[in-house]
C-alpha cells in the first residue's frame, strides 16, 4: 500500500504568514534564477544610476562571488536600508506602472539577493562619505563607514547558500560562467556609451570580457560597440536599420543574407533598451528573411524597438525578458518591413565574408609555383590549339569564352562589364576596382523570383497557355496540388484533374519559356509535403513560387554571349536582394585589386 502524502491531511491544516525571509526567499526564486540573473539585476542598477564604468567580478561561476562596481549617482546613507528592503524603490512612485522608463522599478533585487546570499552594500553620493551594510541570512547590520569612490558596490557572496535545493539545480562553473558573460555581452549591446569589465577571480584575475566607453553619435557608438562585441565580421556585413510605425521605432543592425547562421546565436532584440526574449518579435525577425535565406540558415541582427513606455508592458514576468506591445501586430510589421526595406535596398551587395573565403580557397599551395610539377596548366597548354580560338594556345577544354570587347562604360557599374564565361555558367565581369565572378544560374533564379512576385502582387501572373496540355502522374500528390488550384493559377499555373493521380497542365508562367511542366508539378508537390499540412498557405506561396523560380532559370550549360551576359548583370543590379540565390547563397562574389593582389603574394 501507498505511504499516505505527508502533504495532504485529514483536519484542515492552520493559515499562518510567512515570515518576510521566507517571503523575500520566494521571490527571489523568481527574479534570482542563476548567478547570471544576479549579475543582470546588479548591472541594471547601476545603469539605471547613470553609471558610465562598470565592473563585474565573479568567482566559481558566480556561486562564490559576484561584485558589481558602479560610478554611477549612489545611495544616500539614510535610504540603504531602504534599498535593500522589498518593494522599496526611488524608480516609480506607483501611480502609473505603464510609465516605466528604467530597467528597475519592483524594488524586489537587492531584498531577494540579501534573502538567498551573504550581501554588502557600500555606496557613497557626491560630496558624501561611504557607507556600508552588510545582510546576512537575511538580517540586516548596522551602516559603518567605508572606504570607497562616488558610486555603489555590491558584493554577494555564496549565492543560494540559503537555498541548498536551487543551489543544486545550478550547472557547473563552466556553464554558470558562460551565462554572465553572455547576460553581461547583451546588457553592454545595448550601452555603447558605458565601458564594461568582466573578471574571473576564482584563481589568478582573468578578464573574461571588456569594451570600452564608446564615443560618437548614437549610430557609430552602437556600430562601434555591436563590432567589439559580436566581432568585426558582423558589423561590416550589417546593413543599419532606422524605421517607423505607428509610434514604434525600429533601428539596429541587420546583417546580409550571406552572413547568416547555422544556428540563432546572433540574434538580440531589444525593447526600450531591455533585451527580451520574445518569440514573437524572433518570428517577426525570420520573416524578415523569409526571401532570402533558406529555412536551415539564421539571419544575424541586433534590433531596438524603442517607443513610449505606454505602448508596451514590461511588467509581464519577474525577470522582465517578455514585453506585451499594445499592438502586436505594429510591432511585428515594423520589423518584417523594416528589415525586408534595407535587404531589398542591398540586394546586390554580397557579404564581404564570401570574398574572404574565396580568398581562402584561392591561396595556392607553394607547389604549384614548381616547373616541373606536372600541373594541370601544363597539360593544358600541351592541347592541340583549336583554329577559331580567340586566344593563342586556347583550348577548347578549357571550357572560357572570351569576350574582346567589354562595354567600357560598364567598368564603373557595381557589378562591372563581362569579360568571360567560364564552364558554360559563371560570368567574369570586370569593374573598376577589381573584378567580380557571378553564378549566372543562381543570379537568374532570383530575377525571375523576384520578377514573378513583382507580378503577383500587380495583376498576377502573366501565364502562357500550352498548346497542348501536358498530362503529368502524381500518383498521391496530385490531390494537395489540385487543393491549391486557385492559387497556382494566380501564380500563373493552371492545372486540372485528368482521371485519378493525374493532372492537366494549361498554362504556366510566360517568364519560364519552355519548362519541364512534369519537373516542375513535382517540386511544387514536394513543397507541399515539406510544408505539412497545417502549415498556412500564405506560408508557402513564396516558397511555391521560388520552385517555379528554378524552372525558368539559365540552366548550367548554356553560353551566352557579350550582350546577354551584361544584361544578366544590369538586371542584377535592378532587381532587389539580387546578391543571393533564393536559397540565401551569393550570386556573386566580388574580388577587389587589393585582393587579388593578395592572392599573388603582391601585398
Ligand atoms: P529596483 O531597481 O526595482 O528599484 P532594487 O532592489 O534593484 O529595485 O533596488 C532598490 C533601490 O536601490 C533602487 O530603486 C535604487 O534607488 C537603489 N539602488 C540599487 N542599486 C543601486 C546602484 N547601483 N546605484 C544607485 N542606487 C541603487
Ligand atoms: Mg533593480
Amino acid at each position: 500500500m501507498l505511504a499516505p502524502d505527508p502533504n495532504i491531511s485529514e483536519k484542515p491544516r492552520a493559515i499562518r504568514r510567512l515570515d518576510e525571509g521566507a517571503i523575500n526567499r520566494i521571490a527571489a526564486g523568481e527574479v534570482v534564477e542563476r548567478p547570471a540573473s544576479a549579475v543582470k539585476e546588479l548591472v541594471e542598477n547601476a545603469i539605471d544610476a547613470g553609471a558610465t564604468r562598470i565592473t563585474v567580478a565573479i568567482a566559481g561561476g558566480g556561486k562564490r562571488l559576484i561584485r558589481v562596481t558602479d560610478d554611477g549617482t549612489g545611495i544616500v546613507p539614510d535610504e540603504m536600508p531602504l534599498a535593500l528592503s522589498r518593494h522599496a524603490t526611488s524608480k516609480i512612485d506607483g501611480s502609473d506602472l505603464l510609465n516605466i522608463r528604467t530597467f528597475g522599478f519592483r524594488g524586489e533585487a537587492l531584498a531577494s539577493l540579501a534573502a538567498v546570499a551573504r550581501l554588502s552594500l557600500t555606496s557613497r553620493v557626491a560630496g558624501g562619505e561611504a557607507v556600508r551594510i552588510d545582510v546576512s541570512a537575511g538580517v540586516m547590520g548596522a551602516p559603518k563607514p567605508a572606504a570607497g569612490r562616488q558610486g555603489t558596490l555590491v558584493e554577494l557572496r555564496d549565492l543560494f547558500f540559503a537555498t541548498p535545493a536551487r543551489l543544486k539545480f545550478l550547472r557547473t562553473e563552466q556553464a554558470e560562467t558562460r551565462a554572465v558573460v553572455d547576460v553581461v555581452k547583451r546588457l553592454a549591446m545595448a550601452e555603447p556609451y558605458v565601458r564594461f569589465e568582466l573578471i574571473d577571480e576564482s584563481e589568478a584575475p582573468r578578464t573574461l570580457f571588456a569594451v570600452e566607453a564608446e564615443t560618437g553619435d548614437p549610430l557609430d557608438a552602437l556600430s562601434g560597440r555591436l563590432g567589439q562585441v559580436l566581432g568585426r565580421e558582423f558589423i561590416d556585413n550589417a546593413l543599419a536599420l532606422d524605421s517607423e510605425r505607428e509610434g514604434l521605432h525600429l533601428t539596429g543592425f541587420a546583417a546580409l543574407p550571406t552572413y547568416s547562421r547555422g544556428s540563432a546565436v546572433q540574434q538580440f532584440i531589444y525593447v526600450n533598451g531591455r533585451n527580451v526574449r520574445d518569440k514573437a518579435l524572433i518570428g517577426a525577425l525570420r520573416a524578415g528573411y523569409r526571401d532570402v535565406l533558406s529555412r536551415d540558415r539564421h539571419p544575424a541582427a541586433v534590433l531596438f524597438i524603442d517607443c513610449d513606455p505606454v505602448l508596451v508592458d514590461v511588467n509581464v514576468h519577474p525577470a522582465k525578458t517578455e514585453v506585451r506591445f499594445r499592438d502586436p501586430a505594429a510591432a511585428r510589421s515594423l520589423i518584417v518591413s523594416g528589415l525586408r526595406d534595407v535587404l531589398a535596398g542591398a540586394g546586390h551587395r554580397a557579404s564581404s565574408t564570401v570574398a574572404d573565403a574565396t580568398i581562402e580557397a584561392f591561396q595556392p599551395e607553394p607547389r604549384v609555383y614548381q616547373m616541373d610539377r606536372p600541373s594541370r596548366g601544363r597539360v593544358f597548354f600541351e592541347e592541340k590549339p583549336r583554329e577559331n580560338s580567340n586566344f593563342p594556345g586556347f583550348a577548347e577544354t578549357a571550357a572560357a569564352r572570351i569576350e574582346p570587347e567589354p562595354c567600357p562604360e560598364d567598368i564603373d557599374l557595381p557589378l562591372g562589364a563581362a569579360r568571360a564565361q567560364v564552364h558554360e555558367n559563371f560570368i567574369v565581369a570586370q569593374t573598376r576596382d577589381g573584378m567580380i565572378l557571378v553564378d549566372a544560374h543562381a543570379a537568374h533564379e532570383r530575377i525571375v523570383y523576384e520578377t514573378l512576385k513583382a507580378q503577383r502582387e500587380e495583376n498576377g501572373v502573366a501565364a502562357q497557355a500550352l498548346l497542348v496540355p501536358e498530362i503529368v502522374e502524381l500518383g498521391e500528390d496530385a490531390e494537395p496540388l489540385l487543393a491549391i488550384a486557385d492559387h497556382l493559377s494566380s501564380l500563373g499555373l493552371t492545372v486540372e484533374p485528368f482521371g485519378p493521380g493525374a493532372v492537366a497542365v494549361r498554362e504556366v508562367p510566360a517568364i519560364l519559356g519552355t519548362v519541364d511542366a512534369a519537373a516542375l508539378l513535382r517540386d511544387i508537390a514536394d513543397e507541399l509535403a515539406d510544408a505539412g499540412s497545417s502549415a498556412v498557405l500564405a506560408g508557402r506561396i513564396d516558397a511555391i513560387l521560388s520552385r517555379i523560380a528554378c524552372h525558368g532559370s539559365v540552366r548550367t550549360g548554356r553560353r551566352m554571349n557579350a550582350a546577354e551576359m551584361n544584361a544578366l548583370l544590369r538586371q542584377m543590379e535592378a532587381t532587389p536582394r539580387a546578391g543571393q540565390c533564393n536559397h540565401g547563397r551569393p550570386t556573386y562574389v566580388e574580388l577587389k585589386m587589393h585582393d587579388i593582389e593578395k592572392l599573388f603574394g603582391r601585398k
